[in-house]
């Protein structure tokens, strides 16, 4: 395999805006300067692997305007492969993000770009899917697409599917994810309505009940429930002072899809994405609060 780990995704530009309080409808009101971030699952996925060591390569697409030269430099400057990433169709993803002094966050996204990576898309990129060990792909993207993903797989190559935001899963998809990674809101939206008892572990056994071969349910500060064949067991967070949780699911995701490409079992891959998530939150930001291996060792 020439990659590790191939990030199926979105790339957006994070616009932040400090407020005093939200504008009512028809309101007005001054916010402080605006931050631009590079952002979007995929792309933060594609950063934080590469960050780890991990020989990464995204599959994307970005207007051909200022947002996405600023998306492919973060990508390229962490190591990621961008041979992949398109340009042109549609103007750059972009989130904007109000955030109010207790630290609540209103984001409106307009998924510009994203919203064109089309199953056409990855089936001419079909040679970088078989050259990856593993793919991961969130749901930002059209979930058409993801479903094209699933089905250009090769044999020996394993499919880890975060689908935020959330919406119910066709079986095509669904069987695919080893494993399927969700936080507690998302695993209520896969699941449906009904009752599946309070517990994570009931959510992650009732989540495995509908095909993914594993699933982990992250749970923030409590860390994570793992599931599979084998059962399933908790794998407890690390105590860190957090500062900014921002991206902090993307850190996790990426860490665990590319040591379970190394071979990791789902136990030893999914205690290592704990401490790559905890490292994640000490620091501001998303992209800038991924760790390296040797920050990773010292936490
Ligand atoms: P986000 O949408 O903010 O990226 P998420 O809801 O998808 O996050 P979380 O469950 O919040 O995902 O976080 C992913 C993992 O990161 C957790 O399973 C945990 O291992 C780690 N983590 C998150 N918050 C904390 C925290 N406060 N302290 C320690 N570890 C944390």
């Amino acid at each position: 395999y020439d990659y590790d780990l191939l990030v199926i995704g979105s790339a957006n530009a994070d616009l932040v805006v400090g407020v005093e309080r939200r504008p009512g409808p028809g309101e007005t009101v001054l916010g402080s300067e605006l931050d631009v971030h590079p952002g979007g699952k995929g792309a933060n996925q594609a950063v934080a692997a590469a960050r780890l060591g991990a020989r990464t390569a995204l599959l994307a697409r970005v207007g051909d305007d200022a947002y996405g030269r600023l998306l492919l430099d973060a990508q390229q400057a962490a190591g990621v492969d961008t041979a992949g990433v398109l340009v042109g169709g549609a103007p750059t993803g972009v989130a904007l993000i109000t955030v109010d002094p207790s630290g609540d966050n209103s984001i409106v996204v307009s998924p510009g770009a994203n919203g064109r990576l089309t199953p056409g898309d990855v089936r001419a990129a079909g040679g970088l899917l078989r050259a990856s060990r593993v793919v991961s792909a969130q749901l930002e993207i059209p979930l058409e697409t993801v479903v094209e993903a699933v089905r250009g797989l090769a044999p020996g190559t394993r499919f880890v599917l975060n689908p935020s935001p959330p919406r119910p899963l066709p079986p095509e998809v669904l069987r695919a994810c080893d494993p399927l990674i969700v936080n507690e809101h998302e695993a209520r939206v896969i699941l449906g309505v009904e009752p599946v008892g309070e517990e994570p572990a009931d959510r992650a056994r009732a989540l495995l009940a509908r095909g993914p071969r594993s699933v982990v349910v992250t749970l923030g500060a409590r860390g994570a429930w793992v599931a599979s064949a084998q059962g399933a067991f908790p794998v407890p967070a690390v105590p860190v002072d957090a500062v900014d949780t921002t991206g902090a699911g993307d850190a996790f995701t990426a860490a665990l899809a590319w040591r379970l490409g190394r071979g990791d079992a789902l136990a030893d891959a999914a205690a290592y994405a704990v401490r790559v998530g905890a490292a994640a939150v000490t620091r501001a930001g998303a992209q800038a609060s991924y760790p390296t291996p040797e920050e990773v060792a010292a936490l």
